[in-house]
């Protein structure tokens, strides 16, 4: 079992689903050639997919392009369903720093085919996530800066505030169709710069004032 972990207040959750936004930063849909979407489009990780601090991506044998994506992770700390923008930040229990791992070609293959690509975005290894910060301690969600070098390289700096969809938003829209409970985590989308890592290398994703997570690639 995986488990969110709070240290500054000792909570801590075993994870339950982990609902992602595709397509929520303008600039990313545009690279790579997405339109933007109406709604938000969504897709889930399984809890299994969940790494943390001192373990590794393993790229699985059936694909050639791995791709990182640095987001900002919300960890859900009470049961919301149908919940109105207005109250779902209520429901949050803290924020994190998460790398949503995508095999791009899989990926790309499946969605030509119009089939799903969970095996693209669901694998062992597919989440690496830090611990989490109290949502009390995070005085605006929709400020800030995400980053993510490769071997020291800066690849993706973004800001939360550029998101399309916006986090009371999203968990109003998810309650609607998944009931959250306590220990699900949403991944709120990556802003441009993603692209490939090899195995040897080695990731640092961070946000400001939330955390950072330092994971290699096998
Ligand atoms: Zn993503």
């Amino acid at each position: 079992m995986k488990t969110a972990n709070i240290p500054a207040t000792s909570q801590q959750f075993p994870i339950g689903k982990i609902v992602c936004l595709a397509r929520n930063y303008a600039e990313h849909a545009r690279e790579l050639g997405n339109e933007t979407p109406a709604a938000p489009v969504l897709f889930m990780k399984p809890a299994s997919s969940v790494i943390g601090y001192g373990e590794a991506v393993k790229i699985p044998s059936y694909s050639q392009e791995c791709h990182y994506e640095v987001e900002l992770a919300v960890l859900i700390g009470s049961q919301a369903r149908n919940v109105t923008a207005d109250h779902a930040l209520e429901h949050v229990a803290g924020y994190g720093v998460a790398i949503d791992m995508t095999l791009r070609d899989v990926q790309n293959q499946l969605k030509s085919k119009g089939l799903p690509w969970e095996i693209a975005k669901g694998f062992d290894t597919a989440c690496p996530l830090s611990d989490f910060v109290p949502a009390v301690a995070v005085a605006d969600p929709h400020s800030l800066n995400l980053k993510l070098a490769v071997n020291g390289e800066s690849r993706q700096n973004g800001n939360s505030a550029d998101m399309i969809n916006r986090i009371p938003q999203i968990i109003a829209h998810i309650s609607g169709i998944f009931t959250l409970e306590p220990g699900d985590v949403i991944l709120t989308g990556t802003p441009a710069g993603v692209g490939q890592v090899r195995a040897g290398d080695v990731m640092t994703a961070e946000i400001a004032s939330i955390g950072s997570l330092t994971i290699p690639v096998t």
